[in-house]
C-alpha cells in the first residue's frame, strides 16, 4: 500500500511532503519520491529504500517551490528501483504522476503510447498515465480535461 500527498501554498513544499510521507510510513513501502514545481519546471527526486535516502538529497537542493506531490511506493509492476519509483514524467517533463494501485490495461495503453512516439523510462504500469495526460495537453486539452480523459480509459 503506497502513500500519497500533495501540497500547494506558500511554504517550501519539500519539507511538508517529506513529513507527510513519514506519517504514512506505517503503510509500508519500498521506495519514495517527490515532484516540486519550480519556476524553471518540475524537479523530481526519487530514491529506492527508506525515506531517509530521499531526505538526504532533498536537503541539498532546497529551497524548493511551494507546490508538489509525494509518494511512497509498494511495487506491483517493476522492481523497487529508483527508475521505477514515482513520480513518473511524460516525454517533455511537464506532467508528473503518482498513483496508488494497479492499471489493469496498462500493456494495451503502453503499446498505444509507444506507437504515438512516447519513450518509456520505467517498467511501471503508472508511467503510461503521465504520457496519456501529456498527449492530451499536446492535443489542446487543459490539464484537468486531459486528466479526466485519461482516467476514463483506465481499468483497475
Ligand atoms: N502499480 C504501481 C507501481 O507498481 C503503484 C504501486 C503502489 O500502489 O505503490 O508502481
Amino acid at each position: 500500500m503506497c502513500g500519497i500527498i500533495g501540497v500547494t501554498g506558500k511554504e517550501p513544499a519539500s519539507r511538508i511532503l517529506l513529513d507527510g510521507l513519514k506519517s504514512l510510513e506505517y503503510r509500508g513501502y519500498d521506495s519514495a519520491g517527490i515532484a516540486v514545481q519550480k519556476d524553471e519546471g518540475l524537479v523530481v527526486l526519487r530514491r529506492a529504500g527508506k525515506l531517509v535516502e530521499l531526505e538526504s538529497v532533498v536537503g541539498e537542493l532546497e529551497p524548493f517551490g511551494s507546490t508538489g506531490i509525494g509518494h511512497t511506493r509498494w511495487a506491483t509492476h517493476g522492481s523497487p528501483t529508483e527508475s521505477n519509483a514515482h513520480p513518473h514524467l511524460n516525454g517533455n517533463d511537464r506532467v508528473a504522476v503518482i498513483h496508488n494501485g494497479i492499471i489493469e490495461n496498462h500493456e494495451e495503453l503502453r503499446r498505444e503510447m509507444e506507437a504515438a512516439g512516447c519513450a518509456f523510462r520505467s517498467q511501471t504500469d503508472t508511467e503510461v498515465l503521465a504520457h496519456m495526460i501529456g498527449k492530451g495537453i499536446e492535443a489542446g486539452a487543459d490539464l484537468a480535461e486531459s486528466v479526466r480523459a485519461a482516467a476514463r480509459r483506465l481499468d483497475g
